[in-house]
């Protein structure tokens, strides 16, 4: 089989993409079940169609474009990705995994190949959590990860719930619906930028993924006594910054101690009130993000914080409160699917690099039902959620072929 990649038509249609925006090129804004996102949807449907795909829209806006194998009731070979993005974007993060899946499907028709196994495109809702504060939306509910109850109250800043804006766009399907069954996928592969630097570093075409870390946040909440900063002597204080500075250090130095470079722990936000130069803090508000392939390890940390919040309580004499808020398990990708890329990578002669998704994507939610593998191609300096986020047409044609490949392989037997 000859597969030819048609890249230039890839690349002017990440361009024609790129300009369903609400900002000023190049940023790119696309937000889910807005109008731009609905008019990016509805091209992105058309495109489908035109390669001769069966499309079909769940109720949550997941769009599954199906390539039907000869034998249409085996399990389906599924890649695919995103199209919505956070505020002042580029135009690669999530595209490339969508408009090369499509690609990598035309290729394939060209070459007249017929797959066995059906092969489907699938486009993610709602990747970014922008809007409803839950990245992964469609995936969460694909995999089971999050409950249709749960799903429906979900409500954006202005108050709109998802239930009522999916309707509004149009999709008034019954959420129970949306889960798949086990089984349904045979293999799913996802193809995304890398959104770090490693791949463009260490000169290699492509990164092949083999695990994906996940995270766990939370929100903690720490209360002490406010005061005159002048006139409250130290010995009488119970100062919610002082403790909250003393948590803090407490999660950095539990992430840097857990033997692996794997984890890694956040502190992104901390609000003080009453937050005035002479005010003693009385309380605090921060969150806390911790990330690891390793679920054991990753939990290590979070009981390291939960037994400081108990002692720094205790010996300061504030009331801390933990909350956490989610804490997906990490994943490890599929051998036989990674096997598949690294085949196709030797028979091209692109070099690759075995490597850790330390961002999530929706792969992380579709592993908790099917078997997944991930494929980055560079960007240019790590730069991702930003204007400039670049990967380079070479890059995106090596990453869409070995996906062509890697489908072939995973659909025919
Ligand atoms: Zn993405």
């Amino acid at each position: 089989m000859n597969l030819a990649i048609d890249l230039e038509r890839v690349i002017s249609e990440i361009d024609a993409l790129s300009a369903f925006s609400d900002a000023e090129p190049p940023a790119v804004t696309r937000i889910v079940f807005t109008l731009t996102d609905l008019k990016a949807r509805a091209w992105m449907k058309a495109r489908c169609e035109q390669a001769g795909l069966a499309v079909r829209v769940d109720a949550v806006g997941n769009t599954f474009a199906r390539w039907i194998g000869s034998d249409p009731a085996a399990p389906v070979v599924g890649t695919g990705s995103h199209i919505d993005a956070i505020p002042n974007a580029g135009k690669y993060d999530g595209v490339v995994g969508v408009l090369g899946g499509l690609e990598a499907i035309r290729a394939l028709q060209r070459a007249g190949f017929r797959p066995k196994h059906s092969i489907e495109l699938l486009v993610f809702t709602s990747e970014e959590p922008t809007r409803f504060g839950v990245g992964c939306l469609g995936s969460r509910l694909l995999s089971g990860s999050l409950s249709p109850e749960d799903a429906e109250k979900l409500t954006d800043s202005q108050g709109a719930s998802l239930d009522q804006a999916r309707r509004q766009a149009g999709m008034t399907g019954d959420l129970d619906q949306v889960r798949l069954l086990n089984g349904y996928h045979k293999a799913f592969v996802e193809l995304h930028i890398e959104q770090g630097p490693l791949l463009e570093q260490q000169g290699k075409s492509l990164g092949l993924v083999e695990r994906i870390a996940a995270p766990a946040s939370l929100r903690v909440h720490v209360e002490g006594t406010g005061g005159h900063a002048g006139a409250v002597l130290m010995s009488q204080r119970q100062d919610a910054l002082c403790a909250a500075a003393e948590l803090i250090l407490a999660v950095e130095q539990a992430a840097r101690s857990s033997g692996s470079v794997d984890t890694v722990a956040t502190v992104g936000i901390c609000d003080v009130f009453p937050g005035a130069v002479n005010s003693i803090p009385s309380k605090v508000y921060f969150t806390v993000d911790v990330r690891d392939t390793d679920l054991q390890r990753r939990d290590r940390v979070l009981r390291v914080l939960n037994e400081a919040c108990r002692q720094t309580s205790a010996r300061r004499q504030v009331a801390v409160q933990a909350e956490l808020l989610n804490a997906d398990a990490p994943a490890d990708c599929a051998t036989a699917i990674v096997g598949a890329l690294s085949q196709a990578c030797k028979k091209h002669g692109f070099s690759f690099l075995p490597m850790t998704s330390r961002a999530y994507h929706d792969s992380l939610f579709i592993s908790r039902i099917a078997p997944v593998a991930m494929l980055f191609i560079p960007c240019r300096n790590g730069y991702s959620h930003r204007p400039d986020e670049y990967a380079s047409p070479e890059d995106i044609g090596k990453g869409t072929l070995v996906l062509a490949e890697a489908l072939a392989t995973l659909s025919c037997a």
